[in-house]
């Protein structure tokens, strides 16, 4: 799988096993996808490029390192919002967007139905947030989506993908970096991720 991280850190495998188990409630369940996303931030950021630049410290001048483009973090929502606030927490200069994207029960197919970007997509590194990557629609909806609107260097961070979903956005998106704390087996005829975790946004809020 060409530009797949799967981020088997032992932290994240053993936050991502409490999250699965169907006793977790909401609160438990927000707290772990917090911890999991902070933890998953490190790895999807790494080949981030830097600038060089002059530092001067109270005692000399020494060669320093600064992000080179703005990060643009955009959550697909609901259940996206689950990793948004703990990964501001360490990338807090980051600008946020959002994409409401809802997936109609019998097609499965996304539709848009709230949308709001930061001006100058392209100059940024754009970091889709969309937690569950089943049959890819969503995720293929929203990155076609913030390509028209001018985004260049993408990547996509989910917390589990199913096979089915990683193909489907590699038949149109070649080399784009995805990260997921795991890759499950397949998918149910719902579209859900087996075994998963559910429904990602119905235990992140309780509905
Ligand atoms: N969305 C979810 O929240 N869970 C799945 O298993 C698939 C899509």
């Amino acid at each position: 799988m060409r530009n797949v991280t799967v981020i088997a850190h032992p932290l994240v495998r053993h936050n991502l096993a409490a999250l699965r188990d169907r006793q977790t409630g909401p609160q438990e369940f927000r707290r772990l996808l917090g911890e999991i996303a902070s933890l998953m931030v490190y790895e999807a950021t790494r080949s981030l490029t830097v600038k060089k630049v002059t530092v001067h410290t109270p005692l000399e001048a020494t060669a320093g390192a600064r992000l080179e483009r703005e990060i643009v973090l955009v959550p697909v929502l609901r259940a996206g919002l689950g990793m948004l606030t703990p990964i501001l927490e360490l990338i807090p200069h980051a600008r946020v967007g959002f994409l409401g994207l809802k997936r109609e029960e019998t097609t499965l197919q996304a539709h848009f139905y709230h949308q709001s970007l930061p001006p100058d997509l392209g100059r940024h590194e754009v970091i889709l947030i969309d937690p569950m990557l089943a049959t890819g629609g969503s995720a293929v909806a929203a990155l076609d989506f913030l390509r028209e609107k001018g985004a260049k260097r993408l990547r996509l961070v989910c917390l589990v993908a199913a096979p089915e979903g990683i193909a489907k956005v590699r038949k149109q998106y070649k080399t784009l970096p995805i990260f997921t704390a795991a890759v499950d087996r397949t998918l149910n005829e719902k579209g859900y991720i087996l075994p998963g975790l559910g429904d990602a946004g119905d235990r992140l809020f309780g509905t």
